[in-house]
């Protein structure tokens, strides 16, 4: 497959907001998982000064971690920050949830850890087909089948920060007559 490295988005998204920004009051931190909690802590630590709000959250992206991340942004004031810490799928829903919402980007720190195992490859992918979302254990460049269209879909190097999602092409969409 090949890849243009030019429109890419993969890569970039994560060192983009390297640091978050400066003047924060309150901070919030949503962790991820065993292995993001530990990176968490050390996060944590650095925010001495700063009110911190952390909280620890299944490794996966649960309808708990958007409710948890809901009301946190319900309440948000001028001066908040969120931190986001996990495998790259609960960090991009996070995300695109908080953007959505209106949070600035340099506001939310997002940092992935390889929390190894099946998760740590787990991705949300939209089909280009029939516009749902779905997650799957699938590497960019993998395949995956569409759950509600059955298209064969390749996980295109784009990804969305709106929906936090990457874009999955039909398979054979340009081999066929
Ligand atoms: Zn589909």
């Amino acid at each position: 497959m090949a890849v243009c490295m030019e429109t890419t988005t993969v890569g970039r998204w994560h060192t983009e907001r390297a640091s978050v920004a400066d003047g924060g009051r309150a901070v919030t931190v949503l962790s991820f998982g065993g292995v993001a909690g530990r990176r968490a802590q050390e996060l944590v630590g650095a925010y001495a000064g700063t009110r911190v709000d952390w909280l620890r959250l299944p490794p996966e992206w649960t309808q708990l971690a958007a409710d948890v991340l809901d009301r946190r942004l319900v309440a948000a004031r001028v001066g908040w920050r969120l931190v986001l810490v996990g495998a790259e799928a609960p960090v991009l829903a996070a995300q695109a949830r908080a953007l959505a919402a209106g949070v600035l980007d340099d506001e939310i720190l997002a940092e992935v850890v390889d929390v190894g195992g099946v998760e740590a490859d787990v991705r949300s992918v939209h089909c280009a087909h029939c516009a749902t979302v779905h997650l799957a254990p699938v590497p960019v460049g993998g395949l995956t089948r569409c759950p509600e269209c059955a298209a064969d879909l390749v996980v295109h190097h784009h990804l969305s920060r709106r929906t936090g999602a990457y874009l999955g092409y039909m398979n054979d969409a340009e081999d066929r007559p």
